[in-house]
């Protein structure tokens, strides 16, 4: 392998550098070290997926499969492929001739493609007393979390048109669903809240001044005054952080979403950078991301092989085959 001196330290050059070990990074790691490619993953930890007690909807698990388990596996998955791993925060980005340098925490690294899964932070509605909650009986996800509340008294938290389509949307699983606005003032459509007419969607407008649960099982929202409403879950809508910066400091185009803009390939407007995962215009699901970090490994084992090719360097690889292994099958 070849090695630089950095100013941090001796490092290492790779085929492809990984930030960000949650589901999308971790599949781009199966299929690069599958590819053969010297791959590294960079991660700080923070998969959403670590939220999640119960994934219900990934293929091949009948019984479901804990998030934490499915970045477990996922990781060994990789490493049996000879992928390799730094528990590290990448800081900064900088392009170089072939390649990008990252400074992180601990160290700097080198590589000649890059791949973003950086993920999102789905934000917490601003109510105390719900954090134990988070994943359990306050989520965040309709096509996640839909399923599992069938028939519970559901609380949508927002003031937004998204929170009214939330509350709509949840009508297919229970026919008690509130929206609770804690104080905001409703920023809906006019076609929105006649929806909310039609449909006899109660609203709730006062402050939440806290949840009850037992637990990490909600069981009611205490609002200003005194009244208590008894829920069993809630759906908030408060937006989200798509983790660009690494990207955009590359000059990586963002949508008017703030999300990284891919092709259909995952490749960026920026030559050998990819991005996969939520920080994307997909759809936050861990199986659409585990789909796109494998279109965004091949892409990329793809395009080194192109650059292999034109560069010769291929040829290095076939000198040695020459020199010390069989290159034609025996004749028999
Ligand atoms: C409560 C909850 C429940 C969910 N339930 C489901 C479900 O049931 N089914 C489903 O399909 N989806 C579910 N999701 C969504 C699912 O978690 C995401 O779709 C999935 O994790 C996205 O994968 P990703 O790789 O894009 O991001 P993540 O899995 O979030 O991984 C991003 C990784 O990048 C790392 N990172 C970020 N910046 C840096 C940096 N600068 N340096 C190094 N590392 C960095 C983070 O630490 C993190 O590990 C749920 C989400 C939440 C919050």
């Amino acid at each position: 392998m070849k090695k630089t001196k950095s100013p941090r330290s001796r490092t290492a050059e790779f085929d492809a550098i990984i930030i960000g070990g949650g589901i999308a990074g971790l599949s781009a790691a199966i299929y690069l070290g599958r590819a053969e490619r010297r791959t590294l993953v960079i991660d700080s930890g923070h998969s959403m997926a670590k939220w999640e007690p119960e994934v219900q909807n990934y293929l091949g698990f009948p019984k479901g499969i804990s998030g934490e388990d499915l970045l477990k596996f996922g990781r060994q998955q990789s490493t049996h492929y000879g992928v390799s791993f730094a528990d590290d925060e990448i800081k900064s980005v900088r392009r170089r001739a072939a390649g990008f340098t990252l400074r992180g925490g601990r160290k700097s690294y080198l590589t000649n493609r890059l791949l973003i899964a950086t993920g999102i932070f789905h934000l917490p509605p601003e109510i105390p007393d719900v954090k134990e909650c988070l994943g359990h009986s306050m989520f965040f996800c309709k096509d996640c979390d839909g399923y599992r509340v069938r028939g519970k008294r559901i609380a949508i938290c927002g003031a937004n048109n998204e929170a009214v389509e939330y509350a709509l949307g949840m009508l297919s699983y229970s026919a008690c669903v509130v929206i609770a606005t804690n104080a905001s003032k409703p920023r809906w459509s006019r076609k929105h809240a006649k929806w909310l007419r039609e449909y006899e969607i109660p609203v709730h407008v006062e402050k939440i001044t806290g949840v009850d649960h037992r637990g990490c099982q909600v069981c009611g929202l205490r609002l200003k005054g005194g009244t208590k409403v008894r829920i069993d879950c809630i759906f908030t809508t408060r937006g989200d952080v798509f983790h660009t910066g690494l990207a955009e400091s590359l000059g990586a185009r963002l949508d008017e979403d703030g999300q990284i803009e891919v092709d259909h390939c995952m490749r960026t407007n920026v030559p050998r950078l990819y991005s996969a995962g939520c920080v994307t215009p997909a759809n936050c699901q861990m199986i659409i991301a585990a789909g796109q970090g494998a279109a965004a490994a091949q892409a990329i084992n793809r395009d080194l092989f192109e650059e292999s090719l034109r560069t010769h360097s291929l040829r290095r690889l076939r000198e040695v085959q020459r020199e010390h292994k069989r290159t034609e099958p025996k004749e028999i």
